[in-house]
């Protein structure tokens, strides 16, 4: 049981054992998954948080050690994909769908919930804000929002285009989106580029930009600049990122953007030449 398991991990990282505690404990197959809180810190400085957690995270060896030197260390892997741990979202996910297919009248037909997704989202951010357990991590609220669009989906039909879905709320002006967390609605700020690589060829100009901020479309800004410093189109073209562009492009969208822009180039040089044909 967690509760064994405590004294030797709060040791290991001199922590209180006082400080963590069980809210909802289940026992899945004889292995204890818990909704826990923890508290720490001291005057300004004071956290508290909760977060979904079984024996595998406290157990030496398993979720964490100590070096030599006697420092601790978490173990990444096993302890992080516990079936048991996984089981109890499925399950929590499961009730939450049943309690909203009371709720609505909709026992015999679950398509009708799809019809109270507004609801459903402002349910549960309420229940997140009155720390209640919905998700596995904490990745939703490191992200500054309430939980991911894929629980949503799960608890709602998990057939569902959740990115078709979350698109339509913010279009709603319901929520906004992080990556896939769930976020209060706020204006996004106006668009911005930042230039990430530029080409040249026999003097015109191929310059690649990327979203300068996560709330724009993913996608490359892609200009041509003549060799008289003039732009070669009217309007940038656009070109759908494969992978959100946080730590620099990838690779691949890289390959890709030069590619449509050597296109592009070739595209304005040929245009140029009809036009000089025609006069
Ligand atoms: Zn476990």
């Amino acid at each position: 049981m967690i509760r064994d398991l405590l004294p030797a991990y709060c040791k290991a990282y001199q922590k209180d054992v006082a400080s963590y505690s069980i809210l909802i404990s289940t026992m899945i197959d004889g292995h204890e998954v818990a909704w826990m809180e923890f508290r720490g810190g001291s005057g300004e400085r004071r956290y508290r948080y909760r977060m979904l957690k079984c024996e595998c995270q406290f157990t030496r060896g398993l979720g964490w050690d100590v070096e030599a030197g006697g420092k601790p260390y978490g173990i990444a892997g096993k302890a992080d994909d516990c079936s048991k741990r996984k089981e109890m979202v499925r399950l929590r996910l499961l009730e939450l769908r049943n309690e909203y297919l009371k709720r609505f009248g909709a026992e015999r037909n679950s398509a009708v919930l799809r019809d109270h997704i507004p609801e459903i989202v402002d349910d549960l951010k309420e229940r997140i804000r009155h720390g209640e357990f919905l998700e596995d991590g904490n990745g939703a609220s490191f992200w500054g929002g309430y939980f991911y669009l894929q629980t949503l989906a799960e608890i709602v039909d998990p057939t569902m285009n959740y990115w078709q879905v979350g698109d339509a709320l913010v279009a709603a002006k319901k929520i906004s989106l992080e990556g896939a967390v769930v976020r209060d609605y706020h204006e996004p700020p106006p668009a911005e580029w930042e230039e990430c690589f530029r080409m040249e060829k026999h003097g015109w100009i191929g310059i690649a930009s990327l979203p300068a901020h996560s709330e724009m479309l993913r996608a490359w800004k892609l200009d041509v600049v003549k060799p008289n410093g003039r732009p070669a189109f009217k309007k940038s073209v656009a070109l759908q990122l494969s992978y959100g562009p946080t730590f620099g492009p990838d690779v691949s969208d890289v390959q890709c953007a030069k590619q449509k822009l050597l296109e592009l180039i070739r595209k304005a040089k040929s245009r140029g030449k009809r036009k000089k044909g025609k006069k």
